[in-house]
């Protein structure tokens, strides 16, 4: 099976925008696990951002456009750097692909990101995608690693995309403030009263919410693609993912 897998922002850093060793480690062997049984896996990291602010010990997230790019040119280098070292030891080869959304409205730039992407997970490498922040101003960025997430797997044709999150899934409430709130396991269709569900919300150092993983959703199920949102604190939870179990909301693609 072909499967996008999008991390976010808090699976791989603390709040600190330091590296959460523990939960990348845990992936990082989950995922060579993945592929070591045959799957062909494409990831869709962010924390380039957050990484930058970090490893340059800024007291926060940049608010001015520059201050991020400068930030996710170094967090890319550095997040980058401990993929390799960590999937090396597992026997796998990355390669990085940097994306903007005008690159991929444009047919011709299109065509050469699928042609690469198909030689690369034939040569049975590990495409590790994010936007390019350094040169993506509003205009020509994608925005958020969901959308873009959606955008890869609609691209390659995958089977399934996943979206990694610190939360289990779409709740018929805000579990944080309501203790009634239910996991909603199967969406069959994004209604109105499904996206009356997404708050706009964002926490911390990362960019989406529900609302940007909804848009996710209903890009991949109308190209008959399944999506997942599961929370990216138990990586081990991708194995029953892969194999259909139901972990939390799946989003069923137009059969
Ligand atoms: N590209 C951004 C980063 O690497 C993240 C965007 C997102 O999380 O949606 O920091």
């Amino acid at each position: 099976m072909t499967v996008v897998i999008k991390i976010g922002t808090s699976n791989i850093t603390h709040a600190t925008g330091n590296l959460n060793i523990r939960h990348v480690e845990q992936m990082v062997k989950v995922i060579s696990d993945l592929k070591n049984a045959g799957h062909r896996v494409v990831l869709v990291s962010s924390g380039a951002i957050a990484m930058g602010v970090g490893k340059l010990g800024l007291s926060g997230r940049p608010e001015d456009m520059p201050g991020k790019q400068a930030a996710a040119a170094v967090g890319q280098c550095e997040l980058m750097y401990i993929y390799d070292k960590l999937f090396s030891e597992y026997n796998h080869v990355v390669a990085q692909l940097l994306l903007t959304g005008s690159d991929v409205a444009d047919e011709k730039r299109r065509t050469n990101f699928q042609n690469t992407m198909s030689r690369l997970l034939d040569m049975g490498a590990l495409p590790i995608i994010n936007e390019n922040d350094t040169v993506a101003t509003e205009e020509i960025a994608v925005g958020d690693n969901d959308s873009l997430g959606a955008i890869v797997a609609c691209a390659i044709g995958a089977d399934l995309l996943v979206l990694l999150s610190d939360i289990d899934g779409l709740y018929t409430a805000d579990p944080h403030k309501d203790p009634s709130a239910e996991l909603i396991t199967t969406v069959e269709e994004v209604t109105d009263r499904i996206e009356a569900l997404a708050g706009a919300a964002g926490s911390g150092l990362a960019v989406g919410g529900m609302a940007t993983k909804l848009k996710a959703a209903k890009a991949a199920m109308a190209q008959g693609i399944d999506m997942v949102i599961a929370n990216g604190a138990r990586p081990e939870l991708l194995y029953d993912i892969v194999a259909g179990e139901p972990v939390g909301t799946r989003f069923l693609g137009k059969r």
